[in-house]
């Protein structure tokens, strides 16, 4: 019998898609602190707080009141109306509460955008620096992804008329994420209605709006593109629970989109997986109609350490920080590092750097690669100001070493 050979008998589609960076280092870290090294660890894209007890408490009782079975493909009804009505209030999207689509984590509602929009060929645009998993998702569902850059000169935004350059017959879809993972940039209501109207000038073409760290800004008040005027129908707003309720272990997220786009995404959920979690939906009308201070504790937290994180790395020579209006990241730009060597360690490019700095230095970041941004790297302050503080004395050390 010829032996199993997986070159063969796996998917191009599944080798189409890179592992994460994200994941390979929080595993070399993990790896190096099991060996009794003391890893210092910025990788990490969630909160570092538990899920608020009441919302804790609605899930148990839902599941003693039998919410163990399986529920409705795009949610309870009293959910998707209580984020319809979130969506009214708070962003001023007029959604119905039929346009809204419950799923397993916003990453859920991404693939369901994907398969439900794309066909093979059709062009996906993206916007680096950008969420790492968007590519590989749109890559399995057959899209051919276009990235277009925007560096720390521009605030990692790329503006409308480098989109309308890229737009083309095929582009189907444009995935926008403001907040932004890694950048922390938050696009400004003038940057999304140019924007929109570039979107409005294609009519096959459909935006994707992933504002999933809207409660985690600092500055000012996010602007959601779906609320300006016309955008509704051509736009998908994703969002979910993980960041804001610090709940990324519930696997919750949802989608807002016209009522054709919704069904069809609920149509490619109802083959994929069915219904999400019916407890945690319990849970998550709690997390949306009770009280928010913890959310707002959780957010003041954030913001402090975002003065300090922001703070230390502008005293380290050759790194240039954008200070990044909300998520929890801050992506500094290390260009005037590379090249340089640590003895006859020479520093090629960001990879290298983050190699170096946790087998050397035992400080694990992320590699501004993972994000199509060589020229960065994105260290997380969803942890303790005592690890920043540590976390940022190692990196100033390690930088002092490279000539
Ligand atoms: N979008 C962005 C930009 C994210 O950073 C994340 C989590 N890292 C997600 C979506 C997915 O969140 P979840 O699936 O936990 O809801």
């Amino acid at each position: 019998m010829a032996p199993f050979d997986p070159a063969l008998s796996l998917s191009r589609r599944t080798a189409a898609v890179a592992e994460a960076a994200i994941i390979r280092m929080a595993q070399r870290a993990r790896e190096l602190t099991s060996q009794g090294h003391d890893v210092v660890s910025l990788t990490i894209g969630e909160p570092d707080f538990d899920t608020p007890a009441h919302i804790r408490a609605a899930a148990a009782r839902a599941i003693e009141a039998g919410f163990t079975h399986y529920g409705p493909v795009a949610g309870y009804p009293e959910l998707r109306t209580a984020i319809a009505k979130k969506l009214k209030t708070e962003n001023g999207i007029d959604c119905p509460a039929t346009g809204i689509v419950l799923s397993n984590g916003a990453k859920q509602a991404i693939t369901n955008v994907c398969f439900a929009v794309l066909d093979p060929g059709d062009e996906v645009i993206l916007l680096a620096p950008f969420w790492q998993a968007y590519e590989g998702i749109a890559r399995m569902a057959g899209g051919v992804p276009v990235v277009l850059h925007a560096g720390l000169d521009e605030g990692f935004k790329v503006p409308a008329a480098r989109i309308a350059e890229a737009m083309t017959e095929r582009t189907r879809l444009i995935m926008i994420n403001s907040p932004c993972n890694p950048s922390g940039a938050m696009y400004t209501r003038a940057e999304l209605e140019a924007i929109a109207a570039v979107v409005s000038a294609h009519p096959h073409a459909l935006v994707m709006a992933d504002e999933i760290y809207e409660y985690i800004v600092f500055d000012d008040e996010p602007v959601s593109l779906a609320a300006l005027p016309g955008m509704f129908e051509r736009t998908i707003t994703v969002n979910g629970f993980s960041k804001a309720f610090a709940m990324t272990g519930w696997r919750l997220g949802w989608s807002a989109a016209a009522e054709p786009v919704a069904r069809a995404m609920a149509k490619v959920q109802g083959a994929f997986t069915a219904g999400p979690n019916a407890f945690v939906q319990q849970a998550a009308i709690t997390a949306l109609e009770g009280p928010r201070d913890e959310v707002e504790r959780m957010r003041a937290t954030y913001l402090r350490r975002r003065e300090v994180i922001v703070g230390l790395l502008e005293a380290i020579p050759g790194i240039k920080v954008h200070r990044p209006a909300g998520t929890f990241y801050v992506f500094p730009e290390v260009s005037a590092l590379l090249g340089r060597a640590a003895g006859n360690h020479r520093i090629a490019s960001v990879d290298d750097l983050c190699d170096w700095l946790l087998e050397e230095h035992k400080l694990a970041v992320v590699p501004g690669s993972a994000f199509g941004e060589p020229s960065a790297i994105r260290l997380s302050f969803a942890t303790s100001q005592a690890e920043i503080e540590k976390a940022i004395a190692r990196l100033r050390d390690a930088v002092a070493r490279l000539s």
